[in-house]
């Protein structure tokens, strides 16, 4: 197993400054979705516990649930506590107005999402954001999607999603959008099946196709619906191309989990730190294998934890 992480990364390195460096190491940035204050906790937590950068999510409905500007002030507030490199992401974003919002309130990246357009009209109405948004902020890093990986990070009953991107509309997409990074549909899905959370069934992805689109679109790739992908697809995958992968059913199966679990321990608990302190532990777990994962620390202290 390849140790990184030589070169550590502090709070002044950009967002580009990271991803480049970790591309050149061989290794991934994780992306891990936050809906509230504990899951926030347990994400800067586990940061912190391996010193490794990491990429904070929020979807709409996740931004709206915490407050835009909120969740950028105490993502800064960590980050300059920290000294670590925790960057903040606006995933799924399905309006200009949305992705104008996240830019100027701080965001250090958006994710630009009309992948449910007709090609050509997701090629338009990316390509107008990025312009918006890079005016707002010219360092911000603009992520478009292409082609159906479901929606909804879930326990779902079926498999969503099917059509694999190709490399030749990945070239395209890119060439006429401006996109900084690019989201392609390689075997990945938002959520997981239920034998995925009960850990009888993994996701595997489309190994040569990562690497067809890599060499065809010339920019960062960015995995979504990671959860419940097989560990050595992940190290094959970010091998053939991948610099961001997506995690967050399985923070959203452990915060349920083990917020079940807090809750059935004592009925007559009413103290919201108390009952909270081992869910963000749960949580924690998961991100920090999932780091550890990405960039190859450590290979036993690799696994799943849900
Ligand atoms: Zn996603």
């Amino acid at each position: 197993m390849m140790a990184t992480g030589t070169h550590k990364s502090t709070s002044k390195d950009t967002l580009r400054q990271v991803l480049a460096r970790l591309e050149r190491e061989g290794a991934g940035l994780g992306h891990f979705n936050v809906a509230d204050h504990v899951l926030l906790k347990a994400v800067v937590a586990a940061a912190a516990d391996t010193k490794l950068p990491v990429l904070i999510g929020a979807s709409e409905g996740e931004r709206e649930f915490f407050g835009v500007r909120q969740l950028t002030a105490l993502v800064k507030s960590e980050r300059e506590e920290s000294d670590l490199p925790i960057f903040l992401n606006a995933d799924h974003t399905h309006s200009l107005a949305k992705a104008i919002e996240a830019a100027k309130a701080g965001f250090d990246a958006v994710t630009i999402d009309f992948s449910g357009l007709p090609f050509e009209e997701n090629v338009a109405r990316t390509k107008e954001t990025v312009q918006a948004i890079k005016a707002i902020n010219p360092a911000i890093l603009a992520e478009g999607e292409i082609g159906d990986i479901g929606t909804g990070s879930e326990i779902k009953e079926t498999a969503q999603g099917g059509q694999l991107s190709t490399p030749e509309e990945a070239r395209q997409f890119v060439e006429a959008t401006g996109i900084d990074n690019l989201a392609p549909a390689v075997g990945n899905m938002h959520g997981m099946l239920k034998s995925m959370v009960q850990g009888k069934a993994k996701k595997h992805l489309d190994l040569e196709r990562i690497a067809q689109i890599k060499q065809a679109a010339g920019v960062f790739l960015t995995l979504h619906g990671g959860s419940g992908t097989d560990d050595e697809h992940f190290r094959k995958a970010i091998a053939a191309g991948i610099n961001i992968i997506h995690i967050n059913t399985e923070l959203r199966v452990a915060w349920r989990e083990s917020l079940d679990k807090s809750l059935a321990r004592d009925s007559n608990e009413v103290v919201p730190y108390k009952i909270l302190r081992p869910v963000v532990d749960s949580v924690k777990q998961v991100v920090r294998a999932r780091l550890r994962l990405f960039q190859s620390v450590s290979s036993d202290a690799v696994g799943t934890v849900a």
